[in-house]
């Protein structure tokens, strides 16, 4: 089944005014249910554009985005239980913590979903678990809590939600490695235990090789590939024309190769001095 359908998904931000920017154009995109995708770009490719329209939080310019075959603007069909279905984790989730417990921070999107408070109780403690969270940080106030613990309660307010697809914007930026592997190892956990789709987007190439099984690469407004990760990163030349540094493919193809994916000599010798 396909999780995720742009058709020639276009938005354009401050249409009609000097400021008028096309983030994305004309994006056709098919993403299969169960999927870990890791999505990469330079900077301003239109990333968290093209994210923001899974949930409805944009709304397209024109074009079409079909959610397990719903088209999300249709008259028909009630956009705010996609926005339960589809879970947004955005960079710094942690500012918006606003609940003066843990608890009620992650059962927020549980209660707003109509949930029995035993249904949102299960809800919270099991999201809390996934992320690593213990019993006694559940009364305490986000505030008083590190900042990748924090990271963890607002990951853990989306998962609560149980969504059938994941996004998660960026969500080890500014972590430390320790915290970052214990993250996206749980998040990687979520994926194998549920099943559901997961897209990450992610500035570092060894997480996206190491996490993703298939790669979303958008280069100017669009999608420049979409395929399996030892198959885009073979083509290692176009991403580094993309912006991405040198190191960080080379870094790619070794980490690859320890993975056991099939990256040829060829492709890993390949002379990048320039
Ligand atoms: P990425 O997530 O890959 O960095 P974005 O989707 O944030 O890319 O941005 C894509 C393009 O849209 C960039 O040129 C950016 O400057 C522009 N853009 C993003 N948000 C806005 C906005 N609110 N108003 C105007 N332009 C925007």
């Amino acid at each position: 089944m396909i999780a995720i359908k742009t058709e020639e998904l276009t938005y354009t931000y401050s249409a009609g005014t000097p400021f008028q920017k096309t983030a994305i154009d004309h994006v056709n995109l098919e993403i299969e249910q169960g999927e870990f995708v890791g999505v990469i770009g330079h900077t301003g490719s239109g990333k968290s554009t093209l994210i923001q329209h899974f949930n409805g939080l944009l709304k397209p310019t024109s074009g079409r985005v079909l959610i397990n075959g719903t088209d999300l603007w249709a008259k028909e069909t009630n956009l705010r239980e996609y926005r339960f279905k589809v879970g947004l984790v955005f960079q710094y989730p942690e500012y918006q913590l606003f609940e003066e417990t843990v608890y009620k921070d992650i059962a927020f999107g549980p209660v707003n979903m109509g949930l029995s408070p035993a249904q949102v109780d299960e809800r919270v403690r099991e999201a809390a678990n996934f992320v690593g969270l213990r019993d006694y940080h559940l009364q305490k106030s986000p505030f008083e809590l590190s900042g990748g613990q924090k990271r963890r309660v607002a990951i853990a307010g989306v998962l609560a939600m149980n969504p059938d697809i994941l996004v998660l914007d960026e969500p080890t930026a500014g972590l430390d490695p320790k915290g970052r592997d214990s993250i996206l190892g749980q998040i990687k956990r979520y994926h194998r235990e549920r099943g559901n789709t997961v897209l990450l987007v992610s500035h570092s190439m060894e997480d996206i090789a190491r996490y993703a099984r298939k790669v979303l690469v958008l280069n100017r407004s669009g999608v420049a590939m979409y395929d399996d990760v030892a198959k885009v990163f073979s083509r290692a030349e176009e991403i580094t024309k993309m912006g991405l540094s040198v190191p960080q493919v080379t870094r790619i193809f070794m980490g690859l190769r320890e993975e056991g994916f099939p990256v040829s000599e060829s492709v890993y010798t390949m002379d990048y001095a320039r």
